[in-house]
């Protein structure tokens, strides 16, 4: 078998969301922190040009790339709200911001390659990297800086095999959020090394307490040549099950690319395209309901949680994440984690998946009954510790 995937493990976040899910169909009562995704359905109004599309008989495959309509809007999308000037030729849709990455690291890597990857992290990139038979290189950021990897620090893993440098603002698991200044400094430094940016945005709208999002290929005409720009429907539109993301690629990069998906998945799903299109172009927000609910469950998880005595809590900027500091328990995030499923049925992730095993995540895409009684268990488990 091939060793590049013999050698990967499964996704545990994928794994302890469907195990909470199974739990609570079987009518324990849990209280799950694990969602990787909104707890909202779809908005109305991308079901709808989805069902009209199935109605007009859009059943069948699009080109390898995404309908072309849906490319323009995408690219549309980049320039109005990122700064970004990619053609619509620059664009690939795939099936989720996950699928987008893979096609990336799949095409970017030659054996032996380096891509460069802060940490914590989230979990796929080093997998994608080692599948595609490259090696992953870790940034070990620090609690003081809000996790995030500094200039100085990126300089520093640089090698003669540095292929790329992975971002991911704002983060999952930390929801920590880099500034302007700060993404500058990192984009110089890349452009400089002739390295590729792979930046992650997909969390671009979950940005809290006036801070801006801020998309690096936007920094200079330099940077852009060497951008890739991830991003995609699941978090910002509630659309996790419809599989739909893309990536917006430098133009040397477009045909292996789209020659790896025409070979492997063709173009994503039709229907989902025309959801997706209408999510850019309707002029209806699609988190009109979910953001309001998000910044309040924001404030309320991270008050119960920084009452918690001994766990310690960096307030996250963005996505819909917490990283506590549990280290205090003695704990490794494993047996925390397994330990309070079982005594307290509560279920987190814990952040030995992320390389942090001083931190668990938990999701705040859930009640906020579910905030305030499931954080209650978790105070009483470190009570009885
Ligand atoms: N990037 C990050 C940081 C994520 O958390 C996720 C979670 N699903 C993805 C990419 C992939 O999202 P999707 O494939 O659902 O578009
Ligand atoms: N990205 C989400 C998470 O980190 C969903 C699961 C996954 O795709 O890994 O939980």
């Amino acid at each position: 078998m091939n060793k590049n995937i013999t050698s990967i493990a499964p996704s545990i976040t994928l794994a302890i969301t469907g195990k909470a899910k199974q739990m609570v169909a079987e009518g324990k009562n849990i209280y799950s922190f694990a969602a990787g995704e909104p707890d909202f359905d779809t908005p109305d109004f991308i079901k709808k040009a989805a069902e009209k599309a199935l109605d007009a008989g859009e059943t069948k495959y699009t080109p390898a790339t995404g309908l072309l309509s849906f490319r323009e809007a995408i690219s549309k999308k980049l320039k109005d709200e990122n700064g970004l000037e990619y053609a619509a030729s620059q664009i690939v849709v795939s099936n989720g911001a996950k699928h987008s990455l893979f096609n990336v690291m799949m095409t970017l890597c030659n054996v032996g390659d380096e891509i460069i990857i802060p940490a914590p992290f989230w979990l796929s990139y080093p997998e994608m990297v080692t599948m595609a038979g490259g090696t992953p290189v870790f940034v070990h950021s620090k609690e003081e800086n809000d996790y995030k990897m500094t200039a100085e620090e990126f300089k520093a893993a640089i090698t003669s095999k540095s292929k790329a440098v992975v971002l991911n603002s704002p983060s999952n698991p930390i929801g920590c959020v880099y500034t302007k200044e700060e993404l500058e400094k990192i984009a110089e430094i890349a452009v400089a090394n002739d390295l590729y940016i792979i930046s992650d945005e997909i969390y671009e709208k979950l940005i809290y307490d006036g801070m801006k999002h801020f998309s690096i290929g936007s920094t200079s005409e330099a940077t852009l040549r060497k951008t890739i720009t991830i991003n995609g429907f699941s978090k910002s539109c509630s659309m996790t099950g419809w599989r739909l993301g893309y990536a917006a690629l430098p133009v040397e990069m477009v045909k292996p690319v789209s020659a790896l998906q025409s070979h492997s998945t063709s173009g994503p799903n039709t229907f989902a395209q025309y959801g997706g299109l209408a999510a850019l172009t309707d002029g209806e927000d699609p988190l009109a309901t979910m953001y309001p609910a998000f910044v309040q469950r924001r404030e309320k998880m991270f008050k119960l949680l920084s009452e918690i005595p001994g766990v310690t809590c960096i307030k996250p900027m963005g996505s819909f994440y917490m990283f506590p500091n549990i280290s205090s328990t003695g704990l490794d995030s494993v047996t925390f984690s397994e330990r309070l499923l079982e005594e307290q049925n509560v279920a987190v992730v814990p952040g030995a998946a992320f390389a942090a095993d001083s931190n668990v995540r938990l999701s705040y895409a859930c009640s906020m009954e579910t905030i305030e009684q499931g954080i209650a268990h978790i105070r009483k488990f470190l009570e009885n510790i």
